[in-house]
C-alpha cells in the first residue's frame, strides 16, 4: 500500500484493478474494491485501522472493480450504467470463475451477493465528507460508465480505466470519441497525483500518451474501414499499435484483446 498524500493511499499490486481510500475527519470513503477475495479481506483490515467505510464508490461496472463490494460497509456510489450491470452480474458464474481460479477462495463466497450502489450519478455528483470534497464526474470512454473521482484538498485523482498507465488499454466495450474528450477533462482537474485503474500511479504529464494510444487505434481502424477490410480481415492483419502490448500476438490472450478491440472499433466507428 503507498501512502500517497496526507490522507490518501492506493494499492496498485492487487490482482484486478487499483484501489484506494481517503481518510477523512469522519471516515473512510473508498475508491474501487480488490477483486480476489481474500485479496480484499486483507484490504480491508488495512482500512480498519483508519476507521469506519462511510462510502464505496466504484468507476466502472467491470467485475474487478465492484466484485469486492461484498466485503465492506458503506454506501456504494456508482455511475447509474454500472447500478444495471451489478444488478445484472450472475453470482453463480462467479463462484464458477473462481472455481476454475482460485478454488481456495470458495469457502469465503459462500453467502456471496453483489452489492449495487444504491446513490447513483448520470453527470455528476459532489460528496461532502469530513473536510473533503469527493466530486464524481462521468468521463465515458473505456466503457461508457467511466466515473472520475477528484478530491481538491489532496490534489487527487482517481481516473478508473480511462488511464491503463503502461499497461495495455483494453477497448473492448469503448467510447473511442468520448475518451478523448474525458482525457481532456482530467487535465484540467488540478491535481498532482492520478490514480490509473491499471498499472502505477501517474501524473498528467501520462495524458497526451494515454490520449495518443486511442488516437492511434481510431486511425488505424478508420483507415481498414475506408480501405474496405472486412471486420475479420481487420481482426487478422492490423498490427500491434499498443506500445504497451509486449506479448503482442504470441499469445492467446494478446490475440483475444486485439479480436476484441478491433471489432468495438469497427462497430463503434461505423456510425
Ligand atoms: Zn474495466
Amino acid at each position: 500500500m503507498q501512502k500517497i498524500t496526507a490522507n490518501v493511499y492506493a494499492e496498485t499490486g492487487f490482482q484486478g484493478c487499483n484501489v484506494g481510500f481517503v481518510v477523512t475527519r469522519e471516515g473512510v470513503v473508498m475508491i474501487d474494491t480488490p477483486q480476489m477475495p481474500a485479496d480484499a479481506i486483507k484490504w480491508r483490515d488495512e482500512i480498519a485501522q483508519y476507521g469506519p467505510v462511510r462510502y464505496l464508490i466504484n468507476t466502472e461496472p467491470h467485475g474487478d472493480h465492484i466484485t469486492g463490494n461484498y466485503f465492506f460497509e458503506g454506501t456504494v456510489i456508482a455511475h447509474e450504467g454500472t447500478r444495471e450491470a451489478v444488478l445484472a452480474a450472475s453470482v453463480a458464474q462467479l463462484k464458477e470463475r473462481l472455481r476454475q481460479t482460485a478454488p481456495e477462495s470458495l469457502a469465503l463466497v459462500k453467502n456471496y451477493r453483489y452489492r449495487p450502489p444504491t446513490i447513483t450519478l448520470s453527470q455528476r455528483l459532489t460528496l461532502y465528507v469530513g473536510d473533503h470534497t469527493f466530486r464524481l464526474t462521468h468521463l465515458p470512454g473505456h466503457t461508457p460508465y467511466q466515473v472520475a473521482v477528484y478530491i481538491p484538498e489532496e490534489r487527487v485523482v482517481f481516473t478508473s480505466d480511462n488511464i491503463f498507465y503502461k499497461v495495455p488499454s483494453a477497448l473492448r466495450e469503448a467510447v473511442p470519441y468520448g475518451w478523448l474528450d474525458s482525457l481532456k477533462q482530467l487535465q484540467e482537474m488540478e491535481a498532482d497525483v492520478l490514480v490509473p485503474g491499471h498499472g502505477e500511479l501517474c501524473d498528467r504529464s501520462y495524458l497526451p500518451q494515454q490520449s495518443a494510444i486511442i488516437q492511434a487505434w481510431i486511425d488505424m481502424v478508420t483507415t481498414a474501414m475506408n480501405q474496405g477490410m472486412s471486420l475479420e480481415e481487420a481482426q487478422d492483419k492490423l498490427p500491434f499499435i499498443d506500445p504497451y502490448t509486449r506479448e503482442g500476438k504470441n499469445t492467446p490472450m494478446g490475440q483475444q484483446r486485439q479480436r476484441l478491440n478491433v471489432a468495438r472499433l469497427y462497430q463503434v466507428l461505423k456510425k
